[in-house]
């Protein structure tokens, strides 16, 4: 097992068709203890008990910084350690630039970027002290490449902003055996696209993928524990592509 005896923290992880629960699966399946931090609609608890009783859900918003501050609390009184952040909540909307106004700029941005760096802010003392830990940033494709299928410039912009925000806490924190990596997933079957796709628009897509299908979210999870696991020690700051080829450059 590459996770037996760690702790795992994944925000935005009780949609049980969500990248984010699907590497929760993998983590506990590799040994990990999880905990699920998302918002009360989404029923974190709900999503952890599917795990298994030595599993915790609880409520956060990633938003809110003393909500991410309660919530490692409770995670480090459970559980004793933190080992493994997963970023991953996120929300998109599918605007143009002159659409965009200021509180869905906010929107977008604060889920992601501002997500990130309070729960990234919230676990890094307790790694400080254990002298090690990995975080992981689930940035996308559309940060790279100026946007997704699906995400406006806002989104665009606040997973290109992740991307620079978790290089330099993986700068900052590497003499400390803190690692710091970002996925950037391509297009993957989730709720997130759900409604927004016809079959034949997926098909279409796929089509212009060198592996010639849409992702799904276990691939994404497979990712999430190599870089939590010692199998990737030696990466910090790096940008995991994992979208079938979408952006072979
Ligand atoms: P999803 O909608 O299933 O998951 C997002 C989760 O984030 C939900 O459970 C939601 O409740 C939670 N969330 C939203 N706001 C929150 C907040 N303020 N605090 C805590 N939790 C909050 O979608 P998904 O596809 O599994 O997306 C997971 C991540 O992957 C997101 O960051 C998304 O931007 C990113 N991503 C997805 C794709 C894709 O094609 N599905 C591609 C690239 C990147």
């Amino acid at each position: 097992m590459l996770l037996k005896d760690q702790v795992a923290i994944i925000t935005g992880g009780a949609g049980l068709n969500g990248l984010g629960f699907a590497t929760a699966r993998l983590m506990a399946a590799q040994g990990a203890k999880v905990a699920i931090l998302d918002l009360e609609r989404a029923d974190p608890a709900g999503a952890a008990a599917q795990l298994g009783p030595e599993h915790i859900g609880l409520v956060a918003d990633v938003t809110d910084k003393a909500s991410c501050d309660a919530a490692v609390a409770a995670v480090l009184q459970a559980f004793g350690r933190v080992d493994t952040l997963v970023n991953n909540a996120g929300i998109t909307q599918p605007v143009k630039t002159l659409e965009i106004t200021g509180n869905d700029y906010d929107r977008i941005l604060d889920v992601s970027l501002r997500g990130t760096l309070y729960m990234s802010q919230a676990v890094l003392p307790a790694m400080r002290q254990q002298q090690g830990g990995s975080i992981i940033c689930i940035s996308s494709v559309s940060a790279q490449r100026g946007g997704g299928i699906l995400g406006g410039p806002h989104y665009s912009a606040a997973k290109a902003g992740v991307l620079g925000l978790a290089r330099a806490m993986a700068r900052e924190f590497g003499p400390e055996n803190i690692r710091v990596n970002c996925i950037t997933p391509g297009l993957i079957g989730t709720d997130i696209i759900k409604g927004k796709l016809t079959e034949e628009k997926k098909a279409e897509i796929a089509e212009t993928i060198p592996l010639a299908r849409l992702g799904c979210a276990d691939d994404i999870a497979g990712a999430c524990v190599f870089l939590a696991s010692g199998l990737s020690g030696y990466c910090t700051g790096i940008t995991l592509d994992v979208n079938g080829g979408m952006l072979i450059h």
